[in-house]
């Protein structure tokens, strides 16, 4: 096994509900697919939602993953393949991005901001409008604004090393 495949085994964040919101399916392996995952359908378009029901420590169907999962390579993965970034580098910046991550999750508990979304990928998408529509800037605590640092880490890093912006 190389570094590259052995960074992915020590992250998971496209797995589970970080990097992305959903996973788009093709038609032809919908049926497969509905057997193993809680595959949305509509018309015959079908994805489901992250975080992975088949994500635990690592794809627990991984030679029967979906074509878009298996073809899936973030920035920092392909940065690690290309040689351009150390594998303990990389490592490094999945660790930050599970850190901003935790320390989120611990602000929105004590600001008791109620989210509907399952997963964080969402939850950032659904944070970001609330800041945009309904808080003003004079309204906003020390909390807010500790909070609304830690997104834009999270947003910098996404972008930066990983390619993908929510
Ligand atoms: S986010 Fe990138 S490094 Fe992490 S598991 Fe997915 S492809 Fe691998
Ligand atoms: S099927 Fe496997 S690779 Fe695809 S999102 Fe789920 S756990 Fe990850």
């Amino acid at each position: 096994m190389t570094d590259s495949s052995n960074i992915c085994l020590s992250c998971g964040l496209c797995c589970d509900g970080t990097l992305i919101g959903f996973v788009q399916l093709e038609r032809a392996e919908l049926p497969a697919m509905k057997d193993l995952l809680d595959v949305e359908d509509e018309n015959g378009a079908g994805f489901f939602l992250q975080p992975c029901i088949r994500y635990c420590d690592g794809c627990t169907i991984y030679s029967k993953r979906p074509k878009q999962c298996a073809s899936f390579k973030c920035g920092l993965l392909k940065s690690v393949e290309q040689k351009e970034l150390h594998f303990d580098s990389a490592l490094e910046t999945i660790h930050l991005v599970k850190q901003i991550k935790i320390g989120i999750e611990e602000k929105l508990d004590v600001l008791q901001l109620e989210l509907k979304s399952n997963s964080f990928y969402f939850r950032m998408v659904e944070l970001k409008t609330l800041f945009k529509k309904t808080m003003s800037k004079s309204s906003l605590t020390r909390e807010h604004l500790e909070l609304l640092s830690d997104i834009e880490a999270l947003d910098s890093v996404m972008l930066n090393k990983f390619g993908v912006s929510i």
